[in-house]
């Protein structure tokens, strides 16, 4: 039914050069041209919090790329295509190498440097027509009809921006698209499930800058003249704003914003200097006035006003298909020593969080480690998983030193994680959170994400999620946004994401807290059967009850220190123990 509607209306809109007029077919042209620059700032921005002012500048690259090409040397506008997108490719990977790396208010500014750096640049080169520009582009020429009018022009680009507005919607649905949508609230649960980081956003920053470059190309061959003024920054800004007034993190709220922004400012260009009785640029004040008001009244821009009316209604249903389980991984021999952590230490500053520490962990136990609050439980996970370096002593995983390996190689080795801090994308259902456990037991990548290749291992690891989440007894909430969950079910959802990653040893920060009893017995049910599938359980936990009836050995931590080791039993009756932990 909504299928047939959007074919329909798809359909109207294929026909829209034959029953508009010149000046609204030439108008949605510039939509198109401008749809594509915002939907690359929507994935690189929005979703993958990499705030950019500077994408005029690639629409520059591609637009002057053919412009010489096809004028200077007589190329065809496609041979112009592919050196756009090839001077584009290597600007935005070394521009992304260096800007992705940048953090906080660097990011923003550093996108602004280069923006403005490559609109001199095109300004002052002899050869692209200093700031005069080229003329005489040849416009565009599809099996023997050459693309002089807005009308034809309108049919490459809008087939540009459904091929954009596609592999976008693609990739964000697939392994590298979790990961992706991970990487502004959560990078560092990311890189603890193995991804890198650091490697993505440059490839989502080269994307984007891509989509630039595809509209500069058609840009030039349509307009058939360039100058640096459509690239300077001013322009950059735009951009970003058509983004944040359409709603960034959404793919339709780019064509929203373009469609919005343009047809604003041709209307506002008209009226305003009748209205105030003299010429200037008056609509960037009422610009100005509008995004202030959507970042009061919608956040999330205008889309995301209506988003958050209409999902209720139609949650985005992923489908699961029965699949086989993914490969498994080999589990060690039971009782053989499986972590050993030697004189662990871990100073900030001057506080010593955790003041060398040692114990070991063997195959198939469930190790309690407890203290009061502070003790350093949760800082010798992170050196465990490698999301602090040591400071001191050393930590093995079946027999490999861990020393100076990133969280995410570490996590390859079947070492999978919750927080204590509960980090899931609020905005993702409960079924893509724990399928992003699974990110190293696919290993589909960004392009064939994008180009929807890469069905067959994603039923494989959507099933894995589901029968994951059954498990931990949360098969009713599939489809639910993770962030609309109780804080309780949250960290349940944090047990099956990383058990959907198959790990030899599980290290639980404290997973029981917000849990009534009924979900803590159902907990411990779980934690007792997964031990007996031969899984290692490293157990941080408040709930003593809980803990004790639980657990084979506990160790117990007291300001940065190992007080105590042993038998539930006996640790809990030690003195020492009993006064440290309980005050006593
Ligand atoms: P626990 O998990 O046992 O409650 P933590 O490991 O979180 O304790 O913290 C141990 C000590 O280290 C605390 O005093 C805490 O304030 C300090 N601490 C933890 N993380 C940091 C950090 N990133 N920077 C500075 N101090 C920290
Ligand atoms: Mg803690």
């Amino acid at each position: 039914m909504r299928r047939g509607l959007l074919v329909l209306l798809a359909g109207l809109f294929a026909f829209a050069p034959a029953l508009l007029s010149d000046y609204w077919t030439t108008l949605l042209d510039y939509i198109g041209l401008y749809a594509l620059v915002v939907l690359g700032i929507v994935l690189l921005t929005g979703i993958a919090g990499q705030v950019s002012f500077g994408q005029a500048a690639f629409v520059g690259l591609g637009a002057y790329a053919t412009a010489w090409l096809t004028t200077a040397h007589d190329a065809s506008p496609w041979i112009g295509l592919l050196l756009g997108l090839l001077v584009t490719a290597v600007f935005a990977l070394v521009l992304g190498l260096i800007t992705t790396r940048l953090s906080g208010h660097f990011l923003p500014l550093g996108t602004i440097a280069w923006g403005l750096a490559l609109f001199y640049l095109f300004g002052n080169l002899e050869f692209l027509g200093g700031f005069t520009g080229m003329s005489g582009i040849p416009p565009l020429q599809v099996l023997g009809h050459e693309l002089r009018s807005a009308q034809s022009f309108f049919y490459p680009i809008w087939l540009c921006v459904l091929a954009a507005v596609l592999s976008i919607q693609w990739l964000l649905d697939s392994r590298s698209g979790r990961a992706i949508r991970a990487l502004r609230s959560t990078a560092s649960m990311a890189q603890s499930f193995g991804v890198d980081t650091a490697t993505l956003k440059v490839k989502v920053f080269v994307y984007a800058a891509l989509l630039a470059a595809l509209s500069g190309w058609l840009y030039a061959h349509f307009q058939r003249f360039v100058n640096p003024t459509p690239f300077g920054l001013h322009v950059g800004i735009e951009y970003l704003f058509m983004a944040v007034v359409g709603g960034a993190g959404y793919v339709w709220g780019a064509l929203l914003g373009a469609a919005l922004i343009t047809v604003l400012k041709q209307l506002l260009q008209s009226v305003l200097p009748q209205l105030v009785g003299s010429s200037g640029q008056f609509e960037i004040v009422v610009f100005g006035v509008l995004l202030i008001a959507v970042l009061h009244g919608a956040r999330e821009g205008i889309w995301g006003w209506i988003d958050a009316r209409i999902t209720p209604l139609r949650p985005h249903r992923r489908m699961i298909a029965a699949a086989a389980a993914p490969a498994a991984r080999a589990r060690p021999a039971p009782d053989s020593v499986l972590l050993e952590v030697r004189a662990a230490r871990k100073t900030f500053g001057g506080l010593i969080a955790v003041n060398d520490v040692s114990f070991e962990q063997r195959a198939g136990e469930i190790l309690g480690l407890i203290g009061p609050n502070g003790a350093g439980k949760s800082t010798t996970f992170n050196l465990i998983t490698g999301m602090l370096p040591l400071s001191g002593g050393e930590v093995r995983f079946r027999g490999q030193s861990l020393a100076g390996l990133p969280p995410a190689r570490i996590a390859r080795l079947g070492i999978a994680r919750t927080f204590q801090h509960v980090k899931l994308v609020p905005g993702m259902s409960v079924l893509e959170n724990v399928a992003l456990g699974g990110h190293l037991r696919g290993g589909a990548g960004f392009v064939r994400g994008m180009l929807h290749l890469e069905r067959a291992e994603e039923r494989l690891l959507l099933a894995e999620a589901a029968r994951q989440i059954e498990r931990v007894g949360l098969g009713e909430h599939l489809h639910t946004p993770a962030g609309s969950l109780a804080l309780g079910m949250q960290r349940i959802v944090e047990v099956a994401r990383a058990l959907a990653a198959d790990p030899t040893l599980l290290l639980l920060d404290e997973p029981a807290a917000g849990l009534r009893y009924q979900e803590k017995q159902a907990l411990a049910r779980l934690l007792e059967k997964l031990r007996g599938e031969g899984l290692s359980i490293l157990l941080v936990e408040h709930d003593m009850d809980f803990v004790m009836g639980l657990v084979d050995r506990v160790v117990v931590l007291d300001f940065g220190v190992k007080l105590a080791e042993g038998l539930p039993r006996t640790v809990r009756d030690d003195p020492v123990v009993i006064e440290a932990y309980l005050g006593a």
